[in-house]
């Protein structure tokens, strides 16, 4: 059995895209090379105000990877949205994607309904799964176009 937990929290390092972005690299990168230890899978959405993550893996692990992030001055008010057992993972192949919220992943969002600011309260877990799911998407078919294109 897989635990997953669904947690958002407020961003609170503060800069232009560049330095949002730069922000995230750090967080994804840390979280790749401490997730691959722990056998943790997971997304990460970022939308400049809020990060809503997805954390997948054996439920002890799950606790204290989410425990150690609620500690991380980066972000505050760290609220757990759903914590349940599942049969699966739905990010296998990823100790942690994140994509941040830009002009070119827009449509993904209106495709979900999300047309303005993130209101992280009145969301719930399946939704925030199904958003990720097709922003994992979008970002593999651009880098398969850029490979191509290369
Ligand atoms: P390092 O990465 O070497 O960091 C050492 C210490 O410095 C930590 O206490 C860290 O919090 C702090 N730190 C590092 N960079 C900065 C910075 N730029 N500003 C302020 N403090 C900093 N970690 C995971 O392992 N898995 C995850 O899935 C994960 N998701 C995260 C999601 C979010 C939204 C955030 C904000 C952080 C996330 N982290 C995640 C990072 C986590 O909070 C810890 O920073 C990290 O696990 C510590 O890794 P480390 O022991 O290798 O220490």
């Amino acid at each position: 059995m897989i635990h997953q937990l669904v947690y958002y929290s407020r961003n609170v390092v503060q800069g232009n895209d560049r330095a949002m972005l730069t922000n995230l690299r750090d967080i994804v990168s840390a979280s790749q090379r401490n997730n691959s230890r722990d056998g943790i899978t997971g997304f990460l959405i970022f939308d400049k105000t809020w990060f809503i993550q997805i954390l997948a893996g054996e439920q002890a692990q799950v606790s204290a990877t989410y425990t150690r992030i609620a500690r991380d001055p980066r972000h505050a008010t760290a609220t757990i949205m759903d914590a349940r057992n599942v049969q699966s993972r739905s990010f296998p192949n990823w100790t942690m994607g994140g994509a941040m919220r830009t002009p070119e992943v827009e449509e993904v969002y209106l495709q979900h309904g999300i047309g303005s600011a993130i209101e992280p309260t009145r969301l719930k877990s399946a939704h925030v799964i199904n958003l990720a799911l097709d922003l994992q998407a979008f970002d593999a078919a651009k880098r398969q176009a850029q490979r191509l294109a290369s």
